[in-house]
């Protein structure tokens, strides 16, 4: 007889991942909201460093990391110590983490919908029950309703800021306000894969929340802005009592020698990554300003990619992006937030996305 498996686990949707490409053909990937740029000539030094130590365990604390961290994240209006931070094999696995730390089986965790495709299998995974609220119809958070749907089960709440797939962030002030009316017990934690790529100034700057507000949680990663997709390093910024908690359900030994060694070279080399991202958010602004040419009328993007909430016409905007050599991310579901999402890449591959835009409207 086979093994039976948790009915939690058994019930688990599959994570998509986005379609590869295959490299020298002429197709781009825009499925994943990868950083396209190739890796800094210092960070590939020092991983091709690190990689002689390859025999040896990983420092299990992530010393130098968390360090290096800790020092680059502290402003004079937030100090971020090392016992704030906990770092895990991407901030998915954070997300995991957290969320085994605070669940007890049958806890409710709610977050916005349609949202980041990892929330649903994290909050199932440590035995909790999802609670998706609908985003509203400019695929903004419906902080409100999230609010509406709080009960005594509640054990946390996850805002993805800026949503992924759809792009927009929450306000600052209204991300505030929100936490403020959460009851303290609740977990509030601040998805913030794509924070580097925020240009609107009244986006929520979660750090400031995080401080003073022991429920809160801010998860970051290296995978977008910082181009280590491939590293798997992420973390999460958490008061200490928290951040012990994070730490005690993690694998042992999760970031690697060179991934810890990348992170602190990424640190390291901060300005030259953030120009990268400027020359995204720039070609970001100028496609969706081309899409809005067009006539698209798409949600308000501070992240690196777009998205069309192209409803029943999805599969047929996904073939058009294929059949052009673009790899994007279809969201196939059946409802209203049925839709696409093209990671803004490479200059010729954006260009080559208004031109499929130009024959879907046509
Ligand atoms: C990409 C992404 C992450 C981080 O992924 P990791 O590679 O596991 O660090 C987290 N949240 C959202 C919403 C994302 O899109």
């Amino acid at each position: 007889m086979a093994v039976p498996i948790r009915a939690a686990v058994a019930a688990l949707p599959a994570y998509k991942p986005g379609k590869p490409a295959a490299t020298g053909d002429g197709t781009f990937k825009l499925s994943s909201n990868e950083n396209p740029f190739p890796p800094l000539p210092e960070v590939l030094a020092a991983v091709q460093d690190a990689c002689t130590g390859m025999n040896r365990y990983p420092d299990m604390g992530n010393s130098a990391a968390l360090a290096a961290l800790a020092n680059f994240l502290t402003t004079d209006a937030v100090p971020v110590v090392e016992d704030n931070l906990s770092f895990g094999t991407g901030s998915v696995a954070v997300l995991y983490h957290l969320l085994q730390a605070v669940c007890e089986p049958g806890d409710e965790v709610i977050y916005a919908w349609r949202s980041f495709e990892a929330y649903p299998i994290a909050v199932q995974v440590c035995g909790a029950v999802p609670v998706e609220v609908p985003l509203r119809a400019d695929a903004t958070h419906d902080l409100d309703a999230m609010l509406a749907a709080i009960t005594p089960r509640t054990r946390a709440i996850l805002v993805c800021t800026p949503n992924n797939p759809t792009g927009p962030a929450v306000g600052h002030e209204e991300l505030q306000a929100f936490i403020d009316a959460v009851p303290e017990h609740i977990l509030v934690a601040v998805d913030e894969a794509y924070v580097e790529f925020i240009t609107d100034p009244a986006a929520a700057r979660g750090l400031e929340l995080w401080q003073d507000r022991p429920n809160v949680s801010v998860l970051r990663t290296f995978s977008k802005a910082y181009g280590l997709a491939g590293f798997r390093v992420g973390y999460a910024v958490a008061e200490p009592a928290l951040t012990a908690a994070v730490r005690a359900v993690s694998l042992p030994f999760g970031v690697s020698v060179p991934a810890q060694a990348a992170v602190i070279a990424a640190l390291a080399a901060h300005d030259r990554l953030l120009a990268q991202v400027a020359e995204l958010v720039r070609e970001r602004d100028a496609l969706a300003a081309g899409l809005a040419d067009l006539g698209f009328e798409l949600p308000d993007t501070q992240a690196n990619f777009v998205w069309f909430g192209a409803r029943e016409r999805t599969a047929d905007f996904a073939a058009e992006f294929t059949k052009a050599g673009l790899m994007v991310r279809p969201y196939i579901a059946g409802g209203p937030w049925d839709g696409v999402r093209v990671t803004v890449g490479e200059p010729e591959a954006n260009a080559r996305v208004l031109d499929v835009a130009r024959r879907l409207r046509g």
